[in-house]
């Protein structure tokens, strides 16, 4: 019996790269609802628009087309905007500082939510956000919640924009990664929660095997 689960919490906590594991192993699809996010981000930023003119936001949301296509040499999957492969631009950390401005739009998280709610429709997917298990899918089936250390979360971080070749001090990591805490905990528009039927997961001292024995053990009861 295929089931949703939906993997939320804070930045840099290993929830992408555990959720995309898990479900390789489940047979499962995984959705990346960041990179959503940071496709709108990247889209706003390219075309200058005003977060705070409402109809700016809303006749840039109709412009916005995201998908995710699979990579036939590896077998990743990566984001589209409007057709062009955004993957490794939305990833840079000029991005990853405004985004939690971008995401506390409620109009942009009405869009995402409706299209994150259509892409996950069929069960056997695992999706990975903020709100997922609160808001998008509050029926799914298993709810983790991961966190971590702050200091551990920003040299993962640090590690991964690295292998990217975005080389950035550990200082400025640190900086974005609080002040999206701050951001994504405290916006009017569905703030990052854990959801009360969702399980803690602390992946501060666990290996990425540990964390996806851990979800697919979950998953099978
Ligand atoms: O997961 P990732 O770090 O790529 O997410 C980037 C940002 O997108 C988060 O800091 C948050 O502001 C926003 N986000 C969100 N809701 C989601 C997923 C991401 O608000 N479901």
């Amino acid at each position: 019996q295929k089931i949703t689960i939906a993997v939320d919490g804070y930045s840099s906590c290993g929830k992408s790269t555990t959720a995309k594991k898990v479900a390789a192993r489940l047979g499962y699809s995984y959705i990346d609802t960041g990179a959503m996010y940071r496709a709108v981000t990247l889209y706003f930023y390219q075309h200058l628009v005003t977060i705070t003119n409402e109809k700016d936001v809303a006749k840039a949301l109709d412009n916005i087309q995201i998908e995710f296509r699979r990579n036939p040499n590896d077998g990743r999957n990566e984001t589209y905007l409007n057709g062009l492969n955004v993957e490794d631009e939305i990833r840079k950390l000029y991005i990853a500082n405004q985004v939690s401005e971008v995401s506390a739009i409620a109009e942009v998280r009405h869009a995402m939510v409706a299209q994150q709610r259509k892409m996950g429709k069929k069960k056997g997917v695992v999706m990975d956000g903020r709100d997922i298990g609160t808001v998008v899918f509050p029926d799914a089936e298993l709810k983790i919640f991961m966190t971590a250390d702050p200091i551990i979360r920003a040299n993962r971080r640090q590690i991964e924009l690295n292998e990217r070749g975005d080389l950035v001090d550990i200082e400025e990591i640190i900086d974005n990664i609080k002040k999206r805490d701050l951001l994504d905990t405290t916006r009017k528009e569905s703030p990052l929660r854990k959801a009360e039927d969702a399980i803690d997961v602390d992946t501060s001292y666990m290996t990425l095997d540990e964390q996806v024995e851990m979800v697919c053990i979950l998953a099978d009861e």
